[in-house]
């Protein structure tokens, strides 16, 4: 095979933490990316505001969790190692409302047995978990019917729903555990049973080493130190509006701030959201009517609201990582994470910051609401969750009507689709997490994945 030429350019449709990634990546093995971003500023749902009176918060995702040893090594690599805090030892606690009270979620066995988060019955039916069978291998299994049969409904209803409230703002019983927890799938799948699968990768691992992190400004600090390297590489106000094949080489037409322009590439790689990759023109691209598929992928909205008060305006010591609301307790939001106790630097002295979301597939119709309603639905829970007092003194909304791609029941669909397009069309590539996971750990691996591909490709083709 020969090598790639390092002249070869790769028109990068998105500049979110996937493409960035994949631009760095191609850039680093010395060929010419070209990032097409249409917004204003490159991070994609990664973003932080700082304020001049001293508060510091996310826009969107508030932490990275340093599972996979490639998550940390990107994070060296592009410089930010010695930037990297870790959450606070003070936000181990997690909370979970039961009975309309912040219950904290038990950390080890002795825990488990004196927790009042689950009964009695609850907890001997979560022991026979080893015994009960093994599930279907495909992928027409729920969330809510997987952990219903493994360990009992209470644990659905406690746990794994406002876990995954709190994960992709969706519903257990409309996710699919394969595509949306693959991790867990596969440990029924190897082991037969989640206690002894986790068990046993316990003993050869040696536990989890999972830890969660962001950086001094904020998780933007990694989209801004990549496209720092990245320099005018990345193009921002550049909306794609459709790509075309001819041979071997690759037309992408775009709107920069004004105008229109069409440029050749090598390859095209789409780190888009589903809905903006279907929405692209795609003339002479086989297969590629399959993308329209991509709109129907249920993205619904959340708004991320952060109130910062006074310290002795809230009653709660916010000694956690924060507390997350079950279906079946009665209260709007979805969850709160105690941002001034999980980093330092996010409130000014002598306050506290909270960062809550409100919205999924509880309540799809969110967008409607004013942010008036929306700060008034936090205040009240916060109120009675957290005992918080007054109005804040400081309050942001960020809405995202389209927040995170929800890997339901049937999504092999559209992976599918992709998959299809991408075989009859040699030289374009899709990731992010419209495909390859919706944390940013997995859309770091996507851009990885995005750039070793592309480079293959170009090798088999001599570019
Ligand atoms: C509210 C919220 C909280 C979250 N919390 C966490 C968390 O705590 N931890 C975690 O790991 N993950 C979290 N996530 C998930 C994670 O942040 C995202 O899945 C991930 O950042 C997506 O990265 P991406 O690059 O694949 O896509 P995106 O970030 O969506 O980037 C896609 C980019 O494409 C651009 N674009 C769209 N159309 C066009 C076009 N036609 N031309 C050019 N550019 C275009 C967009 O402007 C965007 O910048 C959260 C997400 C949200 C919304």
């Amino acid at each position: 095979m020969a090598e790639a030429s390092p002249g070869s350019r790769i028109a990068i449709l998105g500049g979110g933490i996937t493409g960035l990634t994949a631009a760095w990546r191609l850039q680093k093995a010395g060929l010419r990316p070209v990032v097409f971003e249409q917004s204003i500023r490159p991070g994609g749902a990664i973003g932080a505001l700082p304020t001049k009176e001293g508060w510091l918060h996310e826009l969107g995702p508030n932490s990275l969790l340093e599972g996979a040893p490639e998550v940390a090594a990107f994070i060296d690599e592009v410089g930010l190692g010695a930037r990297r805090i870790y959450a606070s030892p003070a936000a181990r606690q997690r909370y979970i409302v039961r009975g309309r009270q912040l219950v904290a979620l038990p950390t080890s066995p002795f825990g488990f047995i004196g927790t009042k988060l689950f009964s009695w019955r609850a907890k001997r039916h979560l022991l026979g978990e080893p015994w009960r069978p093994r599930g279907p291998a495909d992928d027409a299994e729920s969330v809510a019917d997987f952990v219903r049969r493994r360990l009992g409904q209470e644990f659905l209803d406690y746990a794994i729903n406002p876990f995954v409230a709190g994960v992709y703002a969706g519903d257990p019983a409309q996710l699919s555990v394969r595509h949306a927890f693959p991790k867990l799938h596969a440990l029924e799948q190897e082991h037969g049973s989640l206690i002894r699968g986790a068990l046993k990768r316990r003993n050869t691992s040696g536990g989890p080493k999972g830890r969660i992190f962001s950086f001094p400004n904020g998780l933007e600090e990694l989209p801004l130190a990549i496209v720092g390297q990245l320099g005018d590489a990345v193009r921002l106000q550049c909306t794609v509006r459709g790509i075309r094949r001819q041979g071997a080489r690759w037309f992408v037409d775009f709107e920069p701030i004004s105008g229109r322009a069409t440029e050749e590439f090598a390859a095209v790689v789409s780190a888009l959201p589903g809905d903006a990759l279907a929405a692209l023109r795609c003339d002479d691209m086989p297969e590629s009517t399959r993308l329209g598929v991509l709109r129907d992928v249920m993205q619904p909205p959340v708004a991320s609201v952060f109130t910062g008060y006074r310290r002795e305006a809230v009653a709660h010591p916010l000694d956690g990582f924060g507390v997350l609301v079950p279906e079946v307790e009665p209260f709007s939001i979805l969850g709160t994470l105690f941002s001034s106790t999980l980093f330092p630097g996010r409130a000014p002295d002598g306050c506290v910051g909270l960062t809550t979301f409100i919205g999924g597939t509880r309540h799809p119709a969110l967008e409607l609401r004013a942010e008036r309603d929306i700060l008034q639905l936090v205040q009240e829970d916060l109120a009675a969750l957290v005992g918080v007092r007054g109005e804040p003194i400081y309050a942001h909304i960020q809405r995202w009507p389209r927040a995170i791609p929800q890997y339901n029941l049937g999504y092999g669909r559209f992976k599918a689709a992709i998959g299809a397009v991408e075989a009859a069309n040699p030289g374009f590539f899709v990731g992010g997490n419209c495909r390859d996971g919706i944390s940013i750990a997995n859309c770091i691996e996507s851009g990885r994945r995005l750039a070793g591909v592309t480079q293959g490709y170009l090798r088999s083709t001599g570019d």
